[in-house]
């Protein structure tokens, strides 16, 4: 057999590749803290997993529209107009198997070889693989711990040229925690407008922030016909394994993604986008819970990372991540990501599966019990006392 040499671009999320070796771990007896992936470790909220049977009871169990369902399209357009100003109607909007279709859909209908895509580096790994799979090229934006992982406005318009086609933004990021700041935003929306580039905002934690309130690029004045928003129930309901997800862009691209998950899927599970409905539509008290918890976690982490030798670790603003800081252990991030997980028992990722600006640093996902999480600190303190003598 001979794959397509585009295959051989196609890269992957080392999450599931660590996970997979703390399984093997586990399963010759060794107890490993998850702190690897990135999902919520709470239940879907009972009233949204009460809608989704109902729906199956009531027969939403067949083929729906491709772009999903009217009036879940309806209410989504109705929340995301109302809450984040986003100017936007039904036909905005396209419902997928969780919020990643989006940018396996968007990039293959908008991009050719030898288009740039500027990205943030280091971010989530598939915006890579997707435009390295179409054979576009990927232009990085550091993210970098002495500005906040925020961007830098001159280097991103030192990388803009005829070429750039596509721009992807994360804020609330994967996997720094950090947040874009209002005025840089608004720098990049200056941009988009004197420039003619398309934005993918992927504001998929934009429900999990800790301070301030959630800026959308694509509220900004001119900026909803060249964005694309990315969302989706992941994070905010604990829906990881439901895969629902959505994005929000011009009538005209709308189609066209509607035809393409036409082509990949046909369309999102019905009884899914029932229960979505209702997640949106019900007490909203189970997510803002979900947050208020992931911050306890968050102080006692960050805290409890800064008392470590050797390593330092900024405060995040959103998601469930922190990113610190480790070049003062003298070790590469891939070789503590690896001495953590076979001599601490703690999984996590290193910084560099995000990106060449990743290394010097590590991921953890706090989405872990508080008490998982107070003996993962305990049990690296001990790794980094022994190696200490
Ligand atoms: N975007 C970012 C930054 C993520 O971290 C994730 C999941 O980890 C996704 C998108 C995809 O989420 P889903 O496809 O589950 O909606």
């Amino acid at each position: 057999m001979k794959l397509a040499a585009s295959m051989s671009r196609l890269g992957t999320e080392s999450a599931f590749e660590v996970l997979a070796r703390a399984r093997a771990l586990e399963a010759q007896g060794k107890k490993i803290i998850h702190l690897e992936i990135g999902e919520p470790d709470f239940d879907t909220p009972k009233y949204i997993r009460d809608a989704a049977v109902k729906a199956l009871q009531e027969g939403w169990t067949h083929y729906g529209p491709s772009p999903g369902l009217p009036e879940f399209r309806k209410v989504i357009a109705e929340i995301w107009k109302a809450e984040r100003g986003i100017p936007c109607d039904w036909e905005n909007v396209v419902v997928t198997p969780g919020g990643k279709p989006i940018m396996f859909y968007l990039m293959l209908a908008l991009l050719e070889p030898g288009d740039d895509v500027l990205l943030p580096n280091p971010a989530f790994p598939i915006y890579e693989s997707v435009v390295d799979f179409i054979g576009a090229r990927a232009v990085y934006l550091p993210l970098l711990e002495a500005n906040e992982f925020d961007l830098d406005l001159r280097d991103f318009e030192s990388k803009l040229s005829e070429r750039t086609k596509l721009v992807i933004l994360n804020t609330p990021q994967n996997p720094t925690g950090g947040v874009l700041k209002p005025e840089t935003i608004e720098g990049i929306a200056a941009l988009a407008r004197k420039h003619d580039f398309m934005i993918l905002s992927d504001e998929i934690y934009g429900r999990v922030l800790y301070e301030g309130k959630h800026l959308s690029i694509a509220s900004l004045p001119g900026m909803a016909d060249r964005t694309v928003v990315l969302d989706g129930f992941s994070k905010t309901y604990a829906m990881t394994g439901w895969r629902l997800g959505f994005g929000i862009m011009r009538k005209d691209l709308a189609v066209q993604l509607g035809r393409m998950q036409t082509n990949a899927v046909s369309c999102t599970a019905s009884f899914t986008q029932r229960a979505g409905m209702a997640a949106l539509t019900g007490p909203q008290d189970d997510a803002l819970a979900m947050v208020e918890e992931f911050r306890r976690r968050r102080d006692v982490i960050v805290a409890g990372l800064n008392a470590l030798p050797g390593i330092s670790c900024l405060k995040p603003h959103g998601a469930f991540y922190v990113f610190p800081n480790i070049t003062k252990t003298g070790l590469k991030s891939s070789e503590l990501e690896r001495l953590l997980m076979e001599q601490a028992g703690v999984a996590c990722l290193a910084g560099t599966a995000f990106g060449t600006y990743g290394e010097g640093y590590l991921r953890f996902s706090y989405a872990n019990s508080l008490e998982n999480i107070k003996t993962a600190l305990q049990n690296i303190s001990d790794f980094l006392a022994v190696r200490a003598k």
